[in-house]
């Protein structure tokens, strides 16, 4: 049996709380491995480096609702606990780093005053629920399903016949045909459609990322909105008890559902059910595959409008969550979401009022008109944070935005993802531009640098990006992307995405686009000597970016929503 197994074979995760006490007047050191694992059922996790005793938390926020009354404790918790640094995650959550050990009780207690819980946002049970962002309020949505998301994710946390999976497991659900919540990367991926008698609901299963990206596949059934939660609980239940519980690399549901095809898992759903579900027919193509949800749009809701504000990898603050809760309560209603794409939005704002809402907006230095780079670009936590991983990722992506806002311009969607190591956080796999942290060794020195994938994408084209065989040194990683850039609008076809472009192009073309100096730099910022780097390549050794464990507390940010409040150095 494997060390995890082990453990919940032990206790179950959900049981862990009754040791936070005396891991919390203990410490780090009164913690056994098996607490370690056990944690994440309550979403904590040691976090780098590993001897100072830091957790990272992370809060469950099903579909990203939270009111400006939440938003303002998750500040506080942030402020008080964890240095006054927030991240969003891809799954809508909510983390906070620097967290000690005694400050944990007081951390879930202020959580939990305020209806808001870590229950399960880790560990190997059901994660959080991710919803479509603009649930209630899209023009164009078929079905709102803020409910029932609610109601999978009441039904899920806290019930011990799902809390011991033989690993994590996450759900998307989205009440439109737009596929926003990626269904094509999730466990269980139900998006709306209107079929010939209605609104209904399709099913895909088996998507995943990590070291062996999956998309899931449709189930080939039409279900209604109350069948949505009884579903995901067969299909939670036959992964539960036919998975792979020996090999964790293997016991994701995407394997058992390659492994017996979708008619075997179809009929065993349908029998956990006990009653056969209508069949859908052929499913048909996505529509677009813009899904940020940032900027300001108009709501269906006559006069209204959310604003989307970006933040760079969903990195700020508490301060700066306070101040979306004032903009919140200063113009909008109670509502406020957190988006997969690690963004915020505030809605239900006036529009007669927009005026001195986009400027007050700019006041609290947020971004609600991002460029085309600030809008597209996600990070994982990296390794200021992550123990797995072999680079950093947050200030990373700030840099690149910073550069490549300032010297070139693309008029279509193109998703950047920062990922600090191959397990794909942040989702490289499916970005037109997958950026994998990496380390190579030079002259017995390690260097960080990042591997690239291209041509990745979901909804019209599910694509997983090609390895351009390249690894590109940090420090390089924006005049690479500017150069990459420039040759995709030089080589294009007339109606070509980049996207199509980059699966298009033959590999050494990218290759050769990545390795060129970019055109548009003003020679006093070139290097002093052009570096030509590849596979097997060394001859960029002079790259000062060492690997390190960037363990110290972020720098200051440039960023507009936290620079006025970053945390301190160490
Ligand atoms: Fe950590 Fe790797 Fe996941 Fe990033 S992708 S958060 S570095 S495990």
């Amino acid at each position: 049996m494997n060390p995890v197994e082990l453990a919940k074979s032990l206790k179950d995760g959900l049981d862990v709380l009754e040791d936070l006490d005396r891991i919390a007047h203990g410490g780090p050191s009164a913690m056994t491995p098996d607490d370690e694992i056990r944690l994440r059922w309550y979403g904590i996790y040691t976090q780098r480096p590993a001897d100072d005793g830091y957790f990272m938390v992370r809060t469950r926020i099903p579909g990203g609702e939270l009111t400006p009354r939440g938003l303002r404790t998750l500040a506080g918790i942030a402020r008080d606990f964890g240095d006054d640094l927030v991240d969003v995650t891809v799954r809508q959550n909510i983390q906070f780093h620097w967290v000690r050990a005694s400050n944990l009780p007081a951390l879930l207690d202020r959580l939990h005053a305020a209806g808001l819980s870590t229950t399960e946002s880790c560990g190997d049970c059901v994660r959080n629920i991710v919803g479509c962002p603009v649930s209630g309020v899209d023009a164009e949505e078929l079905h709102d399903t803020r409910a029932i998301v609610r109601e999978v994710n009441d039904f899920f946390v806290d019930n011990r016949a799902f809390s011991n999976l033989p690993r994590k497991f996450k759900i998307a659900i989205s009440g439109c045909a737009r596929h926003c919540t990626f269904p094509e990367v999730n466990d269980i991926g139900i998006s709306a459609y209107r079929g010939a008698s209605g609104v209904a609901f399709r099913v895909r299963v088996g998507g995943g990322l990590s070291t062996s990206p999956r998309f899931s596949r449709d189930l080939g059934v039409a279900i209604g909105a109350g069948d949505i939660a009884p579903v995901s609980a067969a299909i939670a239940e036959v992964f539960r008890d036919k998975g792979d519980r020996k090999n964790r690399k293997r016991s994701r549901l995407k394997f058992l559902v390659e492994a017996k095809e979708i008619p075997w898992f179809r009929d065993a759903v349908e029998a956990r059910l006990g009653r056969t579900l209508e069949r859908a027919p052929e499913p048909e193509p996505v529509r677009e595959r813009d899904r940020v949800h940032l900027g300001i749009h108009a709501q269906r809701q006559e006069g209204l409008a959310f604003a989307g504000l970006s933040l760079v990898g969903g990195r700020t603050s508490g301060t700066a969550l306070e101040r979306i809760a004032d903009l919140a309560e200063a113009y909008g209603s109670d509502r406020i979401r957190t988006t997969n794409s690690q963004n915020i939005l505030i809605l239900d704002l006036p529009e007669s009022r927009l005026h001195e809402i986009r400027r007050d907006i700019a006041a609290a230095r947020f971004d609600a008109g991002p460029s085309w780079v600030r809008r597209s670009i996600i990070a994982c936590t990296g390794i200021q944070f992550c123990k797995l991983a072999v680079a950093e990722t947050k200030s990373r992506a700030e840099a690149i935005v910073d550069e490549l806002e300032r010297r070139i311009t693309i008029d279509e969607p193109i998703r950047i993802s920062v990922t600090g190591c191959p397990n794909a956080c942040g989702q490289h796999h499916i970005c037109d531009i997958g950026l994998e942290g990496s380390v190579v060794s030079v002259d017995g020195v390690r260097e960080e640098a990042f591997q690239v994938f291209l041509g990745g994408g979901v909804g019209v084209r599910e694509a997983f990006g090609k390895r351009a065989g390249v690894r590109v040194p940090s420090e390089r990683l924006a005049d690479a992307l500017v150069s990459l850039l420039e040759g995709y609008r030089e080589l294009r076809t007339a109606t070509e995405t980049f996207q199509d472009f980059c699966l298009r192009a033959e590999p050494d073309t990218l290759a050769g686009l990545l390795r060129r100096e970019s055109t548009n730099r003003p020679p006093s910022e070139r290097p002093a000597a052009s570096r030509s780097f590849g596979r097997g390549d060394h001859r960029w050794s002079s790259v000062s970016s060492k690997c390190s464990s960037h363990s110290s507390r972020p720098a200051a940010s440039s960023a507009p929503q936290n620079a006025s409040s970053a945390p301190s150095q160490r």
